[in-house]
């Protein structure tokens, strides 16, 4: 449907589930974000034509990751940073899920818990790779963090976008099939078994010297558990099969780096997926209706209201990241294995492409931003974001 139906089902029935659930600050920001986006309470920016001043006065958008309205232009220029230090070759798609059963302590730990996971995938996947019984080599991996299934239902789990090959520690590029080469069951339990040591740890809200420690580095327990109880979680888990899944590699990475990147900054769903609301029930297409019985799922408005907003990220989770090869910390490295490739040396984008130029490359079409006297390219000269305010820090 068109733009702006998410925000029409917000204004419809938001009120009611605010009434009838408890929603922490986190679900209650996103909403207002999503129910003010491009209206005065976000504040306005000004556009002039560079040619004749004609100017007008827009509202702002709110650029909230859970807004399905923002967001594409955050990820197009995602996108265009992670494609300018791609490494011409293969890469592959790693998939690390984790059992149901963490998924209380997740929706009650976001930041920490993103950050365990994170990090017990990429260890387990370096410590393997660089081993030289395996690769011998380090690869260069781009990672998302996606917390929704099919349905918009919680389901917390990995991409790893990995290069099919990595730089040994001589400087040399090792060219290798990763879904050949990894022997999976022992990725999994090499992963099973730091995510659950750093649960452990985090578990702990002392230092190895007792002392407190910051907040952003301990898990707290959910509602109702205790500290013991979540430990005993842990041992069950410990005994349990996990599961790494790897997928055929990718001729470069642009393409498995769409596949993951369109919803960094969107939300779980585009608009253009709901294909009709009566203003009480929504019919939405599946993203990937070739894994499903029927191409679409039906879902009460108030449901997608509370699915849409479990999946709105604590604030400062950082969703997508990079390891390896392309962290900035390795870029003589970086630019080690693309001479290899016969890559020029990786330049960094300094100053990415504005709002407008963006919206071109993907639009070539688009004329919402012309200049209605003289046909040129409007350029923002003002932006005003002092009235954004949500109504409980007004109260207060
Ligand atoms: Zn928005
Ligand atoms: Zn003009």
């Amino acid at each position: 449907m068109k733009p702006g139906i998410v925000q029409q089902i917000f204004k419809d029935h938001f009120d009611a589930v605010d009434a009838t659930h408890q929603l922490d600050i986190r679900s209650l920001w996103a909403a207002w974000n999503i129910l003010t986006c491009r209206t005065p309470d976000q504040g306005f920016h000004i556009d002039e034509c560079p040619n004749c001043k004609y100017h007008v006065i827009l509202c702002n958008s709110c650029k909230h990751r859970a807004c399905p309205m923002c967001g594409a232009i955050e990820t197009e220029l995602w996108l265009e940073r992670q494609l300018a230090k791609e490494l011409r070759c293969k890469h592959h798609q790693f998939v690390f899920t984790t059992s149901d059963l963490l998924r209380p302590l997740w929706r009650w730990n976001r930041k920490v818990f993103t950050n365990l996971y994170f990090l017990a995938a990429w260890h387990a996947l370096r410590e393997l790779l660089v081993d030289e019984h395996w690769l011998g080599a380090l690869p260069g991996v781009t990672a998302v963090f996606q917390s929704w299934s099919d349905e918009l239902g919680e389901h917390p789990h990995l991409h790893f976008i990995v290069t099919a090959g990595g730089l040994s520690p001589s400087g040399q590029w090792l060219d290798a099939d990763l879904k050949k080469l990894i022997p999976f069951p022992v990725l999994a339990s090499k992963f099973r078994g730091k995510f659950i040591d750093y649960l452990r740890k985090a578990l702990n809200p002392l230092n190895a010297r007792g002392k407190a420690k910051p907040e952003n580095q301990v898990l707290m327990p959910p509602p109702g558990r205790s500290i013991q109880q979540c430990h005993n979680l842990l041992n069950k888990l410990g005994r349990q099969k996990w599961n790494v899944r790897i997928f055929e590699a990718y001729q470069y990475a642009g393409g498995a780096l769409k596949y993951v990147g369109r919803y960094i900054r969107r939300g779980p769903i585009s608009e253009r997926r709901i294909l009709s609301y009566n203003g009480k029930k929504l019919i939405i297409a599946y993203a990937h209706p070739e894994k499903h019985k029927k191409p679409t799922f039906t879902l009460e408005a108030k449901e997608f209201i509370l699915r849409l907003l479990s999946h709105a990220p604590q604030k400062g989770t950082h969703c997508a990241r990079v390891y390896g090869l392309y962290h900035s910390t390795k870029r003589e490295q970086l630019n080690q294995a693309r001479a290899h490739l016969g890559q020029a040396p990786y330049e960094p984008i300094i100053e990415p492409p504005d709002v407008h130029e963006l919206l071109h490359r993907m639009m070539p079409d688009f004329t919402g931003d012309l200049c209605p006297k003289c046909h040129a390219r409007l350029v923002t000269v003002f932006v005003d974001r002092h009235n954004r305010s949500p109504p409980w820090e007004v109260a207060a």
